[in-house]
């Protein structure tokens, strides 16, 4: 039988960032060095397929740090940790490596500088995700407003109007987080923000690729988990930018067949967590119902690398 034809547009760039793969590289050369089991507290970054293979290495995954052994090494993952974190795995006298991505710590600094100076911190994130946790953890209980919408902008009671700054969430939607800046200053006209905004390049990259797909597209496919931030938010950029069915999907058997029939032309990406191996799965699913044309459609090239932090590059 005769395979419809369709074109699959490739975004670039997709897939793991430089965090990523530094946290991944971390627990990998952490069991190398110290043998199984590594404990690692919270999914060391948003991907079951990710999570599943290191498991499969001899990582164990817990949620907190009372679940760790004293005498085998932990790794905190990439979204960061509240201070209390390394304190208490110090404490204990813990073995331990921080897989925080470097662009969260410099969110944390930047937020410890502003509340030294004086400053009442507005953080624009989602509540609950292990990054927001994390980066208000870095101050006293209570310091940090977090802001997730415009209504929340309209409703917050800051001590002084005139002694606030913000910070956000680096996976956050572009375009989206800029309107909640444009209302945080025109109601606190002396917030101070950041030099240059807290979204990362990586989120911002494939969002922008994302963009450069979604106009002229049947539908969009985004490969990535449901806790992942990023990937949902190439949904909803994906989405805003024109294309009437986008969708997250964490592997092929989880693409919806059915509401592509007829589609020619379909738009595929993968948030900052999911490795390139599911791309490939998926491109292979299609391959196998459509006659495949595929167009690589790249409005970034990335050359972004983290050092694995020196106690994994020194000898054992
Ligand atoms: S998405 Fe950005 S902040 Fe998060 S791990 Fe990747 S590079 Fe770091």
């Amino acid at each position: 039988m005769n395979k419809p034809p369709l074109t699959l547009f490739l975004a670039a760039p997709r897939g793991f960032c430089a965090g990523v793969d530094r946290a991944i590289k971390i627990v990998e050369m952490a069991l190398e060095k110290w043998g199984a089991p590594v404990y690692v507290r919270h999914e060391i970054v948003h991907n079951k397929y990710v999570v599943d293979n290191l498991r499969d290495k001899g990582a164990v995954f817990v949620e907190e740090l009372d679940e760790c052994p004293d005498d085998r090494p932990v790794i905190f993952s990439a979204h960061g940790v509240p201070k209390s974190v390394p304190a208490e795995a110090a404490r204990r006298e813990l073995l331990f490596v921080d897989a925080t991505c470097p662009l969260v710590s410099k969110v944390h600094i930047e937020a410890e500088r502003h509340y030294a100076n004086g400053l009442q911190m507005v953080k624009i994130g989602h509540a609950g995700h292990p990054e927001t946790l994390g980066t208000m953890g870095q101050l006293p209980e209570g310091a940090v407003i977090l802001v997730e919408t415009l209504e929340d902008v309209a409703s917050i009671d800051p001590r002084n109007p005139d002694k606030l700054a913000f910070i956000t969430q680096t996976t956050l939607s572009v375009d989206d987080t800029a309107d909640i800046v444009e209302a945080l200053t025109s109601r606190f006209p002396n917030i101070v923000g950041p030099h240059k905004e807290d979204i990362c390049y990586a989120t911002t990259n494939r969002q922008q690729a994302v963009k450069a797909v979604a106009r002229d597209i049947d539908a969009l496919l985004v490969i990535g988990a449901p806790n992942s931030s990023n990937s949902k938010r190439l949904v909803e950029v994906g989405r805003a930018a024109g294309c009437g069915y986008a969708q997250l999907v964490q592997r092929a058997t989880d693409i919806d067949w059915r509401a592509l029939r007829g589609a020619r032309s379909v738009g595929l990406t993968a948030g900052a967590s999911a490795p390139e191996v599911l791309i490939d799965e998926v491109i292979d699913a299609f391959r196998q119902r459509f006659e495949v044309t595929v167009e690589i459609v790249e409005t970034a090239v990335e050359s972004v690398e983290f050092k694995v932090p020196r106690a994994l590059r020194e000898p054992a």
